[in-house]
């Protein structure tokens, strides 16, 4: 079903609250990166323009205790960057819930209000009733612009929209338009591309994209278990031993849906995982470890990216952090942002692989990237996403569109 979103409902003279994902790195009060303050723009100020009475948002920030205020998880740091790129004053609140935080919210002046951290109180990630209630009582409409943690059941998240209309910001909405048309109506060939560390981590993912995909590519440090399940030497490249035997039932499963898997089938190997004196070889000797996939791997995968018209990655193909294993990632990676030039959808999952597309300052030569790590994630796994089921299914045609339920 179709979720309703700030386009669907009426926001004028109403008070807006606006669950938005401000938890950004941050070097003492610096923030080093400001991304996912700039992705909330867009929502804050349709909300604005569309004549909301006031704009509350809310948002957590790292991992407090949950007992009060600490100021080195204060989001003091992100109401300053706000403020600078809607070139509004913005109000930073000395709590989220409270009577203080009611009467600050109600005289406030300025024209968008950001509550101090909610993660401040413990009751937050309990989803606990009465501080959802509290949150909510601060305004008319609740919209949901997290991406990031929409598979909590937070308090913010999930728990407030049983006492607001509840609709999604335009991020979300991105969100489930990229990576639900890819996920459930791709335009096909649909190849995944899948790395990253570990196999374990990634289970889920592989059997549901396996009832989706045509093709799915295999590198990263979670194709050397694949590997030794077909009985290749992988020397000391990260195994998990007791995936082998679950590794060999994903490829026979894969096998009879007719999905055709393709893995590192050349390496960049080392002597030690501190090396970083790679050489390229078509085999792992033992005492040695793969870091990256080779050349010949690149050019098989670039090939068959080439059919594809829709394509999800997840996980970089090698130690993508150090210069000495980043070339099998950046080479996919500048591949598919020019694959994306001749109107091949590229998504890219989260986590690691966009940091590894932005490290490469290809963020704008993507069709789409995720903002959530764990959360598309979860979504690619076929998860439903709390945060997301919480919020107003759209009404059929002829319906109220007010946002009641
Ligand atoms: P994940 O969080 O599962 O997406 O894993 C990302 C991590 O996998 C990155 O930090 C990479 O350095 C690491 N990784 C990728 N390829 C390998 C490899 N061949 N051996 C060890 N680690 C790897």
């Amino acid at each position: 079903m179709n979720k309703m979103t700030v386009r669907d409902i009426d926001l004028k003279n109403k008070k807006v609250i606006i669950r938005v994902d401000f938890n950004v790195p941050l070097e003492g009060d610096r923030i080093t990166d400001d991304i996912r303050i700039r992705a909330a723009v867009p929502t804050i100020k349709y909300v604005i323009e569309k004549g909301a009475s006031k704009v509350i948002l809310m948002s957590h920030l790292g991992r407090p205790k949950g007992v009060g205020f600490e100021k080195e998880f204060s989001l003091a740091p992100a109401a300053k960057r706000l403020a600078e790129l809607l070139s509004l004053p913005v109000k930073l609140t000395k709590d989220c819930v409270g009577a203080e935080v009611k009467s600050e919210v109600a005289a406030a002046t300025e024209p968008v209000i950001l509550l101090e951290n909610l993660r401040f109180h413990k009751e937050e990630e309990k989803n606990d009733p009465a501080f959802a209630k509290e949150l909510a009582s601060l305004a008319d409409i609740y919209v949901n612009d997290a991406f990031g943690t929409a598979h909590r059941a937070h308090a913010s998240t999930a728990g407030i929209a049983a006492y607001l209309p509840a609709v999604s910001g335009f991020l979300i909405e991105k969100e489930l338009q990229y990576l639900g048309q890819a996920v459930n109506n791709p335009e096909r060939p649909f190849v995944v591309i899948l790395g990253g560390a570990k196999v374990s981590d990634k289970i889920l993912l592989i059997e549901n994209l396996l009832k989706k995909a045509n093709t799915i590519l295999i590198g990263g440090g979670m194709a050397y278990t694949f590997l030794k399940a077909q009985g290749i030497n992988i020397g000391n490249s990260k195994l998990e031993k007791d995936k082998v035997g679950l590794a060999k039932e994903l490829l026979e499963k894969a096998k009879a849906a007719g999905v055709r898997i393709e893995i590192t089938e050349d390496f960049v190997i080392v002597p030690s995982f501190d090396s970083n004196d790679g050489k390229i070889s078509d085999v792992i000797p033992d005492g040695m470890e793969s870091l990256d996939i080779g050349p010949k791997t690149r050019a098989k995968f670039k090939k068959v990216l080439d059919s594809a018209k829709t394509v999800v990655w997840n996980g970089p193909l090698g130690v993508f952090e150090r210069d000495a294993f980043v070339n099998g990632t950046k080479e996919i990676a500048f591949h598919l942002a020019s694959l994306k030039d001749k109107g091949v959808k590229t998504i890219i999952g989260g986590g690691d692989s966009s940091a590894a597309v932005s490290k490469f300052g290809l963020d704008n030569k993507m069709t789409h990237i995720s903002t959530g790590g764990g959360a598309s994630l979860e979504y690619l796994e076929g998860k439903e996403l709390p945060g997301i089921t919480a919020l107003n299914d759209k009404k059929a045609a002829g319906g109220c569109g007010c946002g009641c339920r």
